[in-house]
């Protein structure tokens, strides 16, 4: 078996089709059983009674040698009144009636009861005026009207159809007709009185009677039509079935395509990702149902966001590639200029001081870069604490007072009657706060206004720093939380954007979020937190 073959029997779409068969085959097996079975039980039904009707003539031609057929009305033994029934057993009072006829006309009305006594047949008429005439029955003057009522019935069905033998309580046969090769030659003695079934190609069904005088009358009816009939029932459920079971496994395996379709795009997909790397490629939602849509839409999402953080990883690398390389460069160039110049110790020291600043400056960047990254991933640990803001931002607002009063700016704070509490780390919330500061004082000329303002609501807590600096290009406001991210204007000024990236990551921590606006006249950053 080939490796491709091997793998469509192990698809989705095989194993569908395959249950969809095994189900549809086992369901159609049953119901066929139910109906064959329900089939063959009715139709030896049919034939059990027709055997039954077969006994009954072949009995009134044993009892009867069929003379009463003219004048005479058979009537059920029930029928016959009393006083007629009493009348004829005074005569034989051990008689065990059989039949009774009627015969009536306005002079004459009589009743005849055939019954059996004392191992002897008796006829016994009894007329209007009373009197009994008794005449006793010899059976065996009976048989050639037997034999004739076999001919009859057989020409009725045909002689392979029909089959009857009537034997004496010895087991002799004294009439029977044309017998079939497997007809029993014994008669079964548990089988008295009942139907069974002679299996043989064809089979037949055999009813045994023991009649009243201990004789027995086999009759056989064959089964070839019954059979036939099952036969050709057989051919037509199975042919069905088997065209359904065609039709419906392929209709299955259509089915599971369609339904697996977009798993198979989705395939595709990643396989085109895994060889080539490009993690730009989407897979179309195409509404194969919701599961499958969901998963698309998962897949291409969290396609999208693989793609996004390799794209920042590598600015992120480029960026880190960029601005260690200024430092390094740098104090490679202090080296080189202390080492080709005056050889004195001074020099020397001031370009020790040099290197070790530049490191200090590397290895703070590098720390901000890991607590913005731990900060995102929530592996930095935030020790919460319920902390009032207003004492928080006062204390900022003393120490960077100082500051702007330096470049000539003026700085004003401005908090509400009431205490805001928060529950926050202390030490992340002032980094918010100072990185925020930094950047008002930084990028806000001399003569310039900072305001630190609090307030709440809606269940927040609000800490808004306005400027009246250099303000943030438009284009350039989606983009100042990444990391290393600066406007051009800024370039010229100390930074490495990577401030407002760890001020961002620390709000979101905190479950909070941070809205900047800025225009040419200033800026406005407004850090919203929740209140506890
Ligand atoms: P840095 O200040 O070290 O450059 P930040 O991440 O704090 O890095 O800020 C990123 C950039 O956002 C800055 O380079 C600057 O272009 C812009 N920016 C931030 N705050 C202000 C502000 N108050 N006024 C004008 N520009 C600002």
């Amino acid at each position: 078996m080939s490796w491709s073959s091997r793998k469509i029997f192990q698809t989705v779409k095989f194993r569908v089709a395959l249950w969809y068969a095994v189900l549809f085959a086992f369901s159609a097996t049953i119901s066929f059983l139910l109906v064959f079975i329900y089939l063959r039980n009715s139709m030896l039904k049919q034939t059990d009674h027709k055997l039954a009707n077969y006994a009954d003539r072949v009995l009134y031609d044993y009892l009867t040698n069929n003379k009463f057929k003219r004048f005479d009305r058979e009537v059920p033994l029930a029928k016959v009144p009393p006083e007629a029934m009493d009348a004829i057993k005074r005569r034989i009072p051990e008689l065990m009636p059989l039949l009774a006829f009627e015969r009536g006309g306005r002079k004459l009305h009589y009743y005849t009861v055939i019954g059996y006594a004392d191992e002897k047949l008796y006829e016994l008429r009894l007329e209007s005026g009373g009197t009994v005439f008794t005449r006793l029955i010899q059976t065996s003057d009976h048989l050639p009207q037997v034999r004739k009522g076999f001919q009859n019935m057989v020409a009725e069905e045909g002689s392979s159809n029909l089959f009857f033998r009537l034997s004496t309580p010895q087991g002799r046969v004294v009439a029977q007709s044309l017998l079939p090769q497997t007809f029993p030659k014994d008669i079964p003695p548990n089988l008295f009185d009942k139907y069974h079934t002679i299996s043989g190609n064809p089979p037949f069904r055999v009813m045994t009677v023991r009649l009243f005088d201990g004789s027995i009358l086999e009759i056989g009816r064959s089964l070839y039509y019954m059979q036939r009939r099952l036969e050709l029932y057989s051919l037509i459920f199975f042919s069905t079935i088997g065209a359904i079971l065609c039709l419906g496994t392929l209709c299955g395996w259509l089915i599971a395509r369609k339904f697996i379709a977009g798993v198979e795009r989705l395939n595709a997909a990643a396989q085109h990702i895994i060889l080539s790397g490009d993690f730009s490629r989407r897979v179309p939602v195409e509404n194969d149902g919701v599961e499958i849509d969901d998963l698309v839409k998962a897949f291409n999402s969290m396609n999208a966001n693989t793609e996004k953080l390799i794209t920042e990883l590598q600015h992120i690398t480029d960026d880190i590639a960029h601005d260690l390389r200024t430092p390094l460069t740098r104090m490679r160039g202090m080296a080189e200029v202390t080492v080709s110049g005056p050889q004195d110790l001074a020099q020397y020291r001031e370009m020790a001081c040099d290197v070790a600043e530049e490191c200090t400056k590397m290895v703070a960047m590098i720390n901000t870069m890991l607590e913005i990254t731990r900060t995102e991933s929530n592996l930095e640990t935030i020790s919460e604490s319920r902390l009032s803001l207003n004492e928080l931002l006062e204390q900022a607002y003393e120490l960077y007072q100082l500051l702007a009063e330096e470049k000539g700016q003026i700085f004003s704070l401005n908090l509400p009657d009431e205490t805001v509490m928060i529950s926050a780390d202390k030490i992340k919330i002032q980094r918010i706060v100072a990185n925020l500061l930094d950047n008002a004082i930084k990028f806000t000329p001399k003569g310039g206004f900072i305001t630190l303002d609090l307030s709440s609501g809606n269940g927040m807590a609000e800490i808004r720093i306005c400027d009246t600096g250099c303000g943030i290009p438009e284009k350039d406001l989606e983009n100042i939380f990444k990391r290393f991210y600066r406007a051009d204007s800024s370039r010229t000024l100390p930074g490495n954007g990577l401030g407002l990236s760890l001020v961002h990551a620390i709000v979101e921590a905190h479950h909070g979020r941070i809205t900047v606006a800025s225009s040419e006249k200033g800026s406005v950053f407004t850090v919203y937190l929740p209140l506890c």
